[in-house]
């Protein structure tokens, strides 16, 4: 899978070397491409912003470097191209699935206040949000779909970690994690994870796993 980037801020995204993403890209299981939207504006000062129309706070990103930037980077229209936007479809664990699936996705990222709506009618073909708050530009939002996505990418997670078992794959949320000590400041792990017998194991984590579910978030059953 490839991955492409377009940014006015590509060193947020040096926190891509790091841990499990960092060792996924070094062993090439998926790529990601970063670009500079500022590299393809063809004002002499590599300006990227002006004012908007009808007036109000802030600034505007113009399109001319956003449509050469995008055109550029994918001149047949074969990725998925997706503005991160507070406006756009929530980000859940089975779009993160879709996501997965596609061969090359692009991440166009906004700054100041947005960008100029034309962009999203002739470049984009989703808005994708990451939750119901407002960043200063789409790059964190990105890191959360490259690192959300890259863990679906086969061989990117090691053999002891699973997106089989976790919160959200089933539409519940996990049930209690324990390791050693078998007691730790009074408190004892549950007699059943330590009887070896796996079938109560099973069921006791899926009862957990359900009264966690029900507690806190009972609408996921509904959604995901
Ligand atoms: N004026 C815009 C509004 O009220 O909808 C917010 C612009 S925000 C300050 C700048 C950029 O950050 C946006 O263009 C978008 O790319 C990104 N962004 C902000 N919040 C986001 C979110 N929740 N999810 C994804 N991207 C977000």
């Amino acid at each position: 899978m490839r991955i492409s980037v377009l940014t006015l801020f590509p060193e947020m995204y040096s926190v891509l070397n790091e841990s499990i993403i960092g060792k996924a890209l070094e062993k090439e299981l998926f790529s990601v491409d970063i670009h500079n939207i500022r590299d393809y504006s063809t004002n002499k000062h590599k300006k990227c912003d002006d004012y908007p129309f009808g007036g109000g706070a802030g600034m505007v990103m113009t399109p001319q470097p956003l449509h050469d930037s995008i055109t550029a980077v994918d001149p047949n229209h074969e990725a998925v191209r997706i503005y991160l936007s507070p406006k756009g479809q929530t980000l859940n664990q089975s779009l993160v699935r879709e996501l997965a699936s596609f061969e090359h996705i692009m991440l166009i990222n906004g700054s100041y206040e947005g960008i100029d709506e034309r962009i999203i009618e002739l470049d984009v073909d989703r808005e994708l949000s990451i939750g119901d708050y407002v960043l200063t530009s789409g790059d964190l939002a990105s890191l959360v779909v490259i690192n959300t996505v890259a863990r679906y990418i086969p061989e990117v997670l090691g053999s002891e970690e699973s997106t089989e078992e976790e919160s959200f794959s089933q539409g519940t949320l996990e049930y209690p994690q324990y390791t050693r000590p078998q007691e730790f400041m009074g408190l004892k792990v549950p007699d059943v994870l330590l009887s070896g017998n796996h079938a109560e194991i099973a069921k006791w984590r899926r009862a957990q796993s359900e009264k966690i579910t029900a507690e806190r978030r009972p609408d996921l059953n509904k959604k995901d």
